[in-house]
């Protein structure tokens, strides 16, 4: 062998194994790479991780966003550091870690000074990851060794499941996640969960699927780190040092300061730190549930938060595809585990959150902690196997801009208008669409690297469906930005669950014809989700402005509501006035909208005046229509000129109009009085809006059923705190026990569904699970007969010039 003599030429190269850990197994438990290094008795082992500069170095193809954004890069560095820590803590081995180069030329050097007899690693689904795989495969077995290759970020083991992913005969499996779950869950006996021995082989596809245990016991079986450490002198790289500097890892382990400690984002991604602020040193904003610090440390602190601290997951969980119920809101904090970010990168296991699960549930014999949230989290599990073994059936199409669904099942995706416009696109990307329940999720996602399910699907619709923009510019940014990002869970969702939007496939057929359905989704979901407006305001603070304007009308009412929440998550409520063509003149003529009508006569001025006041701002602007916000400053300015003309509270009313013009000049607090100028203070719709007529209604379903919930979780929470204190539950009120879906659940659904036919409306329609499509929509607006409002003219991407009067 041609480098069989080296270590500086002094003699035969040590015989040596290496645990190769990747950004998405950073753990010590459930680690079984790790544990069959240590299981080889007599051969010492490395421990490595490369932070490989084609993950942090290289754009994005389309957009040229850095592979790995700013956030992510320092949420890695945390978790290697964690990991270095842990290993060390609970082995005393250390962790040899590189930076500035590939991992190819990383085992290159390896083993021109070891002889590597394996490299111990889990496997990879994606193509990118797998061409790194085979070329580490090739040098190491160049050099007589072998790469072995394990399975264990997904909850079910590969070998154990009914069917082989990548054969053609799985098809069945991946029609849909409904048909995938079903055909894993017909054979997982969850009752024998603790007596699962590991079990088939990957020939031995028998039904019986177990999920397997995880490995976390292993700890004793390290080998010992002074006979069988190795420590790779050239890894420890510190790139604030400048390139290729090595050092040698200290002797004394972590306890005297991490390798990476020279290691920063910023010099990862090969940029200029910001305005002198570091990633490492950024706060975590103060909108944001979670201050999400990478690790596996962090990953079981906030594991043992949700389940235990909290009971989070009993009380207040939702779950990330759980969109249907109007009792449960997944716009609040606590509705979501995130965890995804920890999962992602395999700061925990999915079997060890299984495991956990399992024990949370049973320890509380009163079945006080099983009920259909603990469930749904296993659910949420299986989606993310489901597009895992997903990705290795579908292979490359998932990256493909026509997506998976192939076009003999009717679907167009090819086909589709879809267009580059990176202005439209960076719309987008910004949360500046002028839609509020999608820029929601867009700012948060910046601002934090995370967003739910719901926002990065109702976004993903948006901008396949309405703008018509290369959905693959949505998944760069997603793979860029997201804290959790997983190439299989970002890109397959964007196919499966995005892409058919484009041509409304995805939707049931009755109503796939209409154009713009699935901004009215959004709209229901908006409703729904979040009934007040509290969250879009939460991330869209310049909306506050927006029920700011319902001060200015005593009514509180302006735009022909009287809901906040419609408001701001439907502004464009406030356009409502154009010019028409007078057909009998051959002129134009002042239309006033009801809700110019409204608002003109809830601040007491004549239908005339307002008219007046149209035409004035009509013709300053040379526009055909004018918002209710301009007209509004407009007969303010003029003050009290037209006060008291045409109801007889008018002079009230002018009055209150004069304190706020007041308060206007006052230089203290001007955030407060500012009136909120739509098109200003926030962007007009990029493309032409709608509103459901329904919204009050399934808004106050929606706050009905959550106040219900509310009472319940209430009700359990202080059941639990009763049994932690040993109490006795027979002194509360009945809440309901094992088994227990909770208010949260059927029930709040069937109580509003009541409470629906009391009022005599039918607002919903509601698709079943089997259409997976969650579908709500108004009844009238679902048969396209216009009980939505919608822009008369234009086209899409053409904002409406007009409004029609509803
Ligand atoms: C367009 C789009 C892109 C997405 N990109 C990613 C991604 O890059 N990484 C990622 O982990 N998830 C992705 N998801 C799935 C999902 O949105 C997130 O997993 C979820 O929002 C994470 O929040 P959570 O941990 O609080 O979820 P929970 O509801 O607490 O769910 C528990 C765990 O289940 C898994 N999970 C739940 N839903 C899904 C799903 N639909 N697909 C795959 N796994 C799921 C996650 O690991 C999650 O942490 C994407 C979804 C869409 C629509």
């Amino acid at each position: 062998m041609q480098n069989a003599r080296k270590q500086g030429g002094k003699g035969r190269r040590r015989r040596i194994n290496v645990v190769w850990f990747k950004h998405t197994d950073l753990r010590v438990h459930d680690h079984a790479p790790l544990k069959a290094a240590h299981s080889c008795r007599d051969v010492p082992v490395l421990h490595l991780f490369v932070f490989d500069p084609f993950w942090f170095r290289q754009k994005t193809p389309i957009c040229g966003f850095p592979k790995t954004g700013l956030g992510r890069a320092q949420f890695q560095i945390e978790a290697v550091r964690d990991l270095e820590k842990r290993l060390f803590d609970v082995s005393g081995h250390r962790l040899c870690v590189s930076a500035n180069l590939g991992a190819r030329e990383v085992f290159q050097k390896i083993v021109e000074q070891f002889e590597v007899s394996s490299v111990f690693a889990f496997h990879e689904i994606c193509s990118e990851e797998l061409k790194i795989q085979r070329q580490v495969e090739t040098v190491v077995k160049s050099q007589g060794g072998l790469l072995s290759l394990f399975w264990g970020f997904e909850l079910y083991h590969i070998d154990d499941l009914p069917f082989s992913p990548e054969q053609p005969g799985s098809r069945g499996a991946f029609k849909s996640y409904t048909a995938f779950r079903k055909r894993v869950e017909e054979g997982t006996d969850e009752s024998n969960f603790t007596e699962i021995k590991t079990v088939a082989t990957s020939t031995g596809k028998e039904r019986g699927v177990q999920i397997r245990r995880s490995s976390e016991n292993d700890v004793e079986a390290f080998l010992p780190p002074d006979t069988h450490g190795v420590v790779w002198v050239q890894s420890a790289v510190s790139l604030s040092r400048g390139a290729h500097q090595f050092a040698s890892p200290s002797a004394e382990g972590s306890s005297s300061g991490s390798l990476l400690d020279g290691i920063t984002a910023e010099a990862l991604l090969g940029i200029e730190e910001e305005s002198g602020e570091k990633m490492e040193n950024r706060q975590k904003d103060p909108r944001a549930e979670c201050d999400f610090k990478g690790g596996e440390t962090e990953a079981l602190r906030r594991l043992h938060t949700f389940l235990w601290g909290e009971d989070s997951l009993a009380l207040e969980y939702v779950g990330a595809t759980m969109t249907t119920d109007p009792a449960k809101s997944a716009c609040r904090d606590k509705a979501m585990s995130k965890l995804s970010p920890y999962l992602a990168h395999g700061c925990l296991s999915p079997r060890k959150l299984y495991e956990e699960i399992k024990k949370y549930e049973a320890s509380v014999k009163e079945g006080l902690r099983k009920n259909k949230k603990t469930y749904w989290i296993v659910h949420e599990l299986i989606w993310r196997d489901f597009v895992r073994f997903g990705a290795m059936h579908f292979g490359d199409k998932i990256f493909k801009l026509g997506g998976i669904f192939p076009s003999t099942q009717g679907f167009r995706g090819w086909a589709w208008r879809w267009s580059r416009d990176r202005d439209l696109f960076f719309r987008w990307k910004e949360g500046k669409t002028g839609f509020p329940f999608i820029d929601c999720f867009l700012r948060e996602l910046e601002a934090t690297g995370y967003c739910n399910h719901m926002g990065r699907e109702c976004s993903g619709w948006f901008l396949c469906r309405e703008m018509g923009v290369d959905w693959r510019m949505g998944a760069e940014w997603f793979e860029s930005v997201l804290l959790d990002y997983e190439p299989t869970a970002n890109w397959l969702n964007w196919v499966y669950r995005c892409v058919p939007a484009a041509d409304g496939s995805n939707i049931p057929p009755a109503i796939s014809g209409e154009g713009h359905i699935l901004t009215l989704q959004i709209l229901a979901w908006g409703a729904q989700h979040d009934p007040d407006g509290v969250w879009v305001r939460r991330w869209i603070p310049e909306l506050q402005g927006v029920a700011g304007l319902l001060s200015l009308s005593p009514a509180g009412r302006v735009g022909g509501t009287s809901s906040v929440g419609s408001l701001v998550r439907e502004p464009w409520r406030l356009m409502g006035t154009f010019w028409d063509e007078d057909v009998e003149t051959g002129g134009s003529r002042v239309v006033l909208s009801d809700e110019m009508l409204s608002v003109s006569e809830s601040m007491g001025f004549s239908r005339e005046r307002v008219e007046r006041a149209v035409a004035k701002a009509l013709r300053e602007t040379g526009d055909d229509w004018v918002d209710t916000d301009v007209v509004v400053a407009l007969l303010v300015e003029e003050g009290e000129e037209g006060a008291g003309e045409n109801t007889s509270d008018g002079g009230q009313m002018e009055g209150q109009k004069r304190e706020d013009g007041k308060r206007q000049q006052e230089p203290d607090d001007p955030k407060e009085t500012r009136t909120f100028v739509y098109g200003r203070d926030y962007p007009k719709p990029v493309v032409r809006p709608m509103c459901l007529t329904n919204t009050e209604d399934i808004e106050e379903n929606a706050r009905f059923a959550q106040a219900q919930n509310a009472a319940w979780v209430e009700k359990l929470r202080r059941s639990l705190e009763m049994v932690r204190e040993g109490g006795d539950l027979s002194t509360l009120g009945r809440v309901r026990l094992k088994g227990s879906t909770g208010i949260g659940g059927p029930q709040a659904s069937k109580l509003a569904k009541e409470r629906e036919e009391e009022r005599g409306k039918s607002v919903l329609v509601q698709e079943t699970e089997k259409t997976e499509n969650a579908i709500q929509l108004s009844e009238k607006g679902a048969a396209g007969s216009g009980s939505q409002k919608q822009g008369g003219g234009g086209q899409q991407g053409n904002r409406s010039r007009r409004w029609k009067k509803t």
